[in-house]
């Protein structure tokens, strides 16, 4: 029995002498760890400069094995532009094409550059559907997968 105290009391000084020791080695493993973290954080940062040139240069023409991740991203733009469409359609606004200002739906001519704006396309589906009163269920046929983007800037 007091072998056994006598080693708690034994590991325990053993302990307290080394506590400082301990102390500033956690510190030096904490700073060290700091530094790892700004590290992966600077790689991240220029994995996503590098991924954004990737994508601006090659979205059009992108290798085979990345184009699936590539082609994510048009998906996802295409996704936000239409998004960001409509929420100016329910405010009765339209985005100018040249200067990117917010003009009211019925102008015929932007207000801040005085380019003519590209009136939305109404949705193809009013139309043909008949039954169309509480259709839950409808597909969203403006979201599209541009494979080649240049329709925009075209302007010009
Ligand atoms: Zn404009």
């Amino acid at each position: 029995m007091s072998d056994i105290f006598k080693k708690i009391g034994d590991t325990l000084s053993d302990a307290g002498k080394t506590v400082g020791e301990k102390t500033k080695q956690a510190g030096t493993v904490a700073k060290l760890n700091a530094k790892i973290i700004s590290s992966e954080r600077s790689i991240s940062e220029s994995y996503s400069i590098l991924g954004k040139y990737y994508y601006d240069t090659y979205k059009n023409n992108p290798d085979e094995e990345i184009a699936e991740t590539v082609n994510a991203v048009t998906a996802a733009v295409e996704t936000i532009a239409q998004l960001k469409s409509e929420i100016l359609a329910l405010k009765g606004l339209v985005k100018c094409t040249k200067c990117g200002g917010e003009c009211p739906v019925e102008d015929t001519f932007c207000g801040k550059c005085g380019a003519e704006l590209e009136k939305p396309e109404p949705a193809p589906a009013e139309e043909e559907v008949e039954d169309f009163e509480e259709t839950e269920e409808v597909e969203a046929p403006n979201i599209v997968i541009v494979e080649d983007a240049d329709k925009t800037d075209s302007a010009e």
